[in-house]
């Protein structure tokens, strides 16, 4: 009977979501918090000193494991790596202590190439895959990226309104997109919307700012500061994502303000 007929089920799908490849595994359920992964600066550090335990770890497991091998080649050469791993682990330690220090004691203790410019994008990304295993990766990818804009603030930078770029991406909302170019009109300065990340490094590539103010969601901030914070001074400002990823982002225009602001105020005419 047609009554009893088994029903197919609806698919839903959401044509106007397009997913970042960052969010692929989402669920489709809301995000915890929604979607705001504020998280203080201290649970990066206890995370950072966790992954760089196990780098070490992992380090010395290996040549524990290879010293009989090694032993055969010359007697001394597992002495030497150990010596060695002695040592990384030691200025490890240093440089980490340097990075606490600097952050809490409010100045920057390294020129920025051996700081937020350098192994610390390094360490961001490693603590990222760490804290995936603890289901905490958006929290200590914002916390992370809360200590990187610190430093990087200190720094004082100063740069003409036209070697300024303002990166954003696709998904934010009317309102926010309004705000951000309200923000970039009052200043004068170019905003593009990059929609992946490889676009982004496309229009760095291209434009040759000498600074950019990016706004994306932690997962795209965290691989696009590793990509291009290293070669280019970049501030980069996290999202709310209050109706799941990759829709109607949210971010803090005063604080949005508030850097275009610093970065070209200098040399306003
Ligand atoms: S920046 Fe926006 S569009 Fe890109 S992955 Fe993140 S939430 Fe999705």
């Amino acid at each position: 009977m047609l009554a009893d007929a088994p029903r197919a089920q609806l698919i839903h799908i959401e044509t106007d979501r397009r997913l970042g490849h960052e969010w692929d595994e989402w669920d489709g359920k809301p995000l915890p918090g929604n979607g705001d992964f504020s998280a203080r600066p201290g649970l990066f550090f206890r995370l950072g000193a966790l992954t760089l335990v196990v780098a070490v770890g992992a380090a010395a497991a290996l040549v524990f494991l290879l010293a009989p091998r090694l032993e055969s080649l010359h007697p001394s050469v597992p002495t030497l790596l150990w010596a060695a791993l002695a040592a990384a682990a030691g200025v490890c330690a240093l440089w980490f202590a340097l990075l606490l220090l600097s952050f809490y004691g409010g100045t920057v203790l390294l020129p920025e190439q051996l700081l937020e410019r350098g192994p610390y994008l390094r360490l961001m990304s490693l603590t990222s895959h760490v804290a995936r295993v603890f289901g905490k990766r958006d929290w200590v990818e914002h916390a992370a990226i809360d200590v990187y804009n610190s430093l990087a603030e200190r720094r004082q930078r100063r740069v003409g309104k036209g070697e300024l770029l303002v990166l954003i991406p696709r998904c934010l909302s009317k309102q926010t997109l309004d705000g951000v170019l309200a923000i970039a009109g009052r200043y004068e300065v170019p905003v593009f919307v990059a929609t992946r990340g490889q676009l982004a490094r496309r229009v760095i590539r291209e434009r040759r700012p000498r600074a950019v103010v990016a706004v994306a969601c932690e997962r795209d901030m965290t691989t696009g500061l590793r990509d291009v914070a290293g070669k280019l001074p970049v501030l980069g400002l996290t999202m709310r994502l209050p109706n799941g990823p990759c829709r109607d982002a949210v971010v803090d225009l005063d604080v949005m303000e508030r850097w275009v602001r610093s970065w070209v105020s200098q040399t306003a005419s």
